[in-house]
């Protein structure tokens, strides 16, 4: 089973000004690349410059804003798209630690989030989701790479299932 298709749609994403802008150059939301990605950017020749100890991406500092190395501020795009990893691919969803528990989670800062939170098609989603990640080998790998793993306090992430196969 692959990933579902990301929830939010292309054509909203594109209108809006949120993704891949951070507020501080260091900030823990900057994508995390998995062992995987890294190597076929290597093997695609696509320069990856990532923190050592995070693996997180090394974020460009602008004047308004810090952004992805791989964001097209201009033309308001990932230019690695269809080689984004996985951590880009789920958001507005994403996996947080909380107390030692894994949970499934999502960002209300998405404005695609705030419109369908709850909806049929949200719940949906959200069970795809879930048998995505709690197929074995998926699951595995994620429990081998924790750091995609994140432990964000902001108020606009909402944890909405447990996942215990990706505890410790
Ligand atoms: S890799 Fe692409 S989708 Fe992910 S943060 Fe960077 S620009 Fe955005």
């Amino acid at each position: 089973m692959k990933i579902p298709s990301q929830y939010t749609p292309q054509n909203f994403c594109l209108k809006c000004v949120g993704c891949c802008r951070f507020s501080s150059v260091r900030s823990k939301w900057s994508p995390y690349f998995l062992p995987e990605e890294i190597k076929l950017f290597k093997k695609r020749g696509i320069p990856l410059s990532l923190r050592p100890k995070t693996k997180k991406a090394k974020l460009i500092f602008s004047k308004d804003y810090c952004f992805c190395p791989f964001f097209d501020p201009e033309k308001n795009r990932c230019t690695v798209y269809r080689l984004r990893p996985l951590d880009c691919t789920l958001y507005p969803f994403l996996l947080e630690e909380k107390r030692e528990k894994v949970y499934l989670a999502v960002d209300k800062n998405c404005s695609y989030i705030a419109e369908q939170f709850g909806t049929r098609e949200f719940k949906a989603y959200l069970g795809k989701l879930f048998r995505f990640l709690k197929q074995p080998k998926v699951a595995g790998y994620i429990r081998k790479n924790r750091r995609i793993i994140g432990n964000l306090t902001e108020k606009s992430v909402v944890s909405l299932v447990r996942l215990p196969f990706l505890e410790k």
